[in-house]
């Protein structure tokens, strides 16, 4: 057997017990994840640094959203794990309905590298919360953030409960080989797919947290200011290396002239606001790796190769990991870009002169992980919220839907994902929602009517339901 599959026996043969597990334990076990990670917090801020240059305040970012989790399954577990009455239907009067929530047994978290710690740690609460055995796959670009993980679990959580498998592709696909009952994936499409082949050989359930290209729909009645310093954020932070970054904009073509200008005075503002240079900013990370800086690079230079305008930015420094926060316009459809997950700070700007446009452009591409709409009339956003699709959207700000709120479920649709995280959702999720109906065996409810040989009025009842 090798380690891997004997660290899955292992998470294996904990299942009836972490099944049985009272609220009071599980609770007890976030927040020791959370004391792991409050003592470990200037070491996950110097691995956030080495991997991506990122600053304290970003990657603390990424530890309010553990906390915020672990805070509200701490405060609601009992609840949550309390048999759910169900009210009856002509069909079951007299018994006792109920849905009881029970682990699903061992559940695979395979993560990616942007947000590496809060991507390891947030799926792994409701799964522990739910009473699961968990294995938890880091992403191997963002190493010094796996083995700080590793060495908050290992400390926490004792290995037939919580195992985190480092490695590369290799440990991936073996861990997908192995009879999970369900896995929880976050990142490209790709390995989306390939994560729901390896689910179908065990009838493993799954959560895909996917991406795809996050449209911005601003209109002409939109505060354009505001639109444009929100914007600049939502795609400079992290380095556009956010799943629900803006990925192209959609403007009232009377409205883009003064919108580009703006968005480069923003960008300005907000990361070179000391006049030293964007490169220099302490603000705007790295990519993650040399692959991906030329990867964006590559989109950016076919781009402009078919008739893309640079309005601003443009440079990259591909040895260092650096590509400059860019706005591009006079887009087509057959850019790359325009086809394309970024997953950069790059963004495409388009026009419309007619709504109708709007839905076309959005609707012929696959249904996005957010959508965002910049306008004051309530009319209009109306519009564009019922005629489009999208995991989740935002109006008049982007990026601030996903782990500010756990009574918000967060996912895609299609191909930028399925399922939900956050609160109760990750929590059900995570569980076997298991119907029960209690048959209670007095003469007056214990009515055996519907068994043959079938009675005149069994008849009457089951025909006259027909009418
Ligand atoms: P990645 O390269 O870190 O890969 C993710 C995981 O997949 C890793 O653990 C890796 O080992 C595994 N993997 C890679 N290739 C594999 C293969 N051939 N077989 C089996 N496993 C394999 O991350 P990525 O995929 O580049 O992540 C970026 C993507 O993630 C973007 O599309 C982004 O939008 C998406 N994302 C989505 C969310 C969300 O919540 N919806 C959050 C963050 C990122």
């Amino acid at each position: 057997m090798s380690d891997i599959a004997d660290k899955f026996a292992k998470l294996q043969s904990s299942r009836q017990r972490l099944r049985n597990s009272s609220a009071a334990e599980r609770a007890a076990k976030l927040k020791a994840i959370w004391a792991g990670v409050v003592e470990r917090k200037d070491d996950i801020f110097i691995a956030g640094n080495k991997e991506r240059g990122t600053h304290d305040l970003d990657i603390a970012a990424e530890l309010v959203m553990i906390k915020g989790e672990i805070d509200f399954a701490v405060k609601n577990l009992s609840k949550w794990m309390k048999p759910e009455k169900i009210k009856n239907s002509l069909n079951t009067m007299g018994k006792r309905c109920e849905i009881r929530r029970q682990s699903k047994g061992v559940v695979l978290n395979l993560s990616a590298y942007n947000a590496p710690t809060a991507e390891c740690l947030v799926p792994a609460i409701p799964a522990i919360a739910a009473g699961n055995a968990v294995a938890i796959k880091p992403s191997e670009h963002a190493p010094h953030s796996a083995q700080i993980v590793q060495e908050i679990i290992n400390r926490t959580l004792p290995a037939d409960e919580c195992e985190v498998f480092q490695g590369g592709v290799e440990v991936s696909q073996e861990l997908l080989g192995l009879p999970f009952n369900h896995i929880y994936y976050t990142g490209g499409m790709g390995v989306g797919k390939i994560v729901m082949k390896a689910a179908a050989d065990h009838f493993a359930s799954i959560t895909l947290e996917m991406g795809g290209k996050s449209p911005v729909i601003i209109d002409e009645t939109a505060e354009l200011e505001n639109a444009a310093t929100k914007l600049a954020w939502g795609r400079v932070m992290n380095a556009g290396q956010v799943c629900i970054a803006p990925e192209y904009v959609i403007i009232h073509e009377s409205k883009k002239d003064e919108f580009l200008t703006l968005m480069e005075e923003k960008i300005n503002a907000l990361y070179n606001s000391d006049g030293a240079g964007l490169d220099k900013s302490q603000y705007v990370p790295r990519i993650i790796n040399e692959r991906h800086s030329g990867r964006i690079k590559a989109l950016v230079d076919d781009a402009t190769k078919k008739g893309a305008t640079v309005v601003c930015g443009g440079g990259s420094d591909i040895a260092n990991h650096y590509i400059e926060p860019t706005v591009l316009t006079d887009m087509s459809e057959d850019m790359d870009i325009m086809n394309e997950e970024v997953f950069g700070p790059v963004l495409s700007v388009l026009t419309y002169s007619n709504r109708e446009d709007v839905l076309d452009i959005i609707n012929r591409r696959p249904s996005p992980l957010a959508l965002y709409v910049y306008s004051t009339n309530d009319e209009a956003i109306d519009y564009f919220l019922t005629n489009t699709s999208s995991g989740s959207a935002v109006v008049n700000n982007n990026c601030i839907q996903s782990g500010t709120n756990p009574r918000l479920p967060f996912g895609g649709v299609g191909s930028s994902g399925m399922g939900r995280i956050g609160g109760f959702e990750g929590f059900k999720s995570m569980s076997n929602e298991r119907s029960i109906v209690h048959q209670p065996l007095d003469r007056f409810r214990d009515i055996l009517i519907m068994l043959p040989p079938y009675s005149e009025r069994y008849n009457n009842l089951i025909m006259k339901g027909l009418k």
